[in-house]
């Protein structure tokens, strides 16, 4: 599980910055598509007045007197105010697409001084902006699998600590029916007091040593199967404590 720790908060920080930054490549996208749309409604606008300007002067040579002559001036003068306003606003168009490339050029002299910190979110270079988008969708993508394989390698600790879990279990319980078995033998037969105090390090049932390694054990509250006569050999302080309880 520890294996884990973090990881999780890494996807969540990069998948932070890759919304960011798309986000921004979809905002100059929109910006671009916008200006293009403007720009084709200007153009048509000038070629629309320009086809009217010619008209009209064809009608001027037609003309049958000054003021039907004046009037058509009148609108072609009309028509070329249009046309000229149409023109201010396509430079001011190219005005503000050559800052953004000027912005965007001195972002790149930024990056190429590793001058981070200084650079703004419309310095960011449209090329620079996507490359960022592809590592840091490759970088999730690597996360993702590197903590779905942790996940699994969890999974697989987990059920292999179950399993030895339930073997110690079963040897726990095979283990203490086996004395239970050997107590309720002892009791039925004729031997009498299946479980006997350790007696100056012997078996005070028969008289038989208790090998010495076997002493620590039974003091620190174990049990030893006597191997002469079969009694359970317990520290005398078990029957001192049981002799409370009982009272
Ligand atoms: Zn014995």
């Amino acid at each position: 599980m520890s294996l884990q720790k973090g990881l999780p908060e890494e996807i969540a920080a990069l998948d932070e910055d890759l919304a960011f930054t798309s986000r921004q490549i979809e905002a100059r996208k929109k910006i671009a598509e916008e200006r293009l749309k403007l720009r084709e409604r200007l153009n048509a606008t000038i070629n629309d007045c320009k086809e009217k300007i010619r008209s009209f002067k064809e009608k001027q040579t037609l003309a049958r007197n000054n003021k039907e002559y004046d009037a058509l001036s009148k609108q072609i003068e009309y028509e070329e105010k249009e046309i000229a306003q149409s023109e201010i606003q396509l430079q001011d168009i190219a005005h503000t697409e050559h800052h953004a490339q000027e912005l965007q050029k001195k972002g790149r002299d930024l990056i190429a001084e590793n001058r981070y910190d200084e650079i703004s979110e419309e310095m960011m270079p449209d090329d620079v902006l996507h490359q960022q988008l592809e590592d840091l969708s490759k970088q999730v993508g690597l996360k993702k699998e590197e903590l779905d394989g942790i996940v699994i390698e969890t999974a697989e600790e987990i059920a292999r600590l179950r399993k030895t879990l339930d073997t110690q279990r079963s040897v726990v319980t095979a283990e203490a029916k086996r004395l239970l078995d050997k107590y309720d033998h002892l009791k039925s037969g004729t031997l009498q007091n299946a479980v006997v105090k350790l007696d100056r390090h012997a078996c005070s049932g028969c008289n038989t040593r208790v090998p010495t390694n076997r002493h620590t054990l039974i003091v620190q509250g174990g049990f030893y199967v006597c191997e002469s006569c079969g009694r359970i050999v317990v520290h005398e302080r078990l029957f001192e404590e049981a002799a409370v309880e009982t009272k």
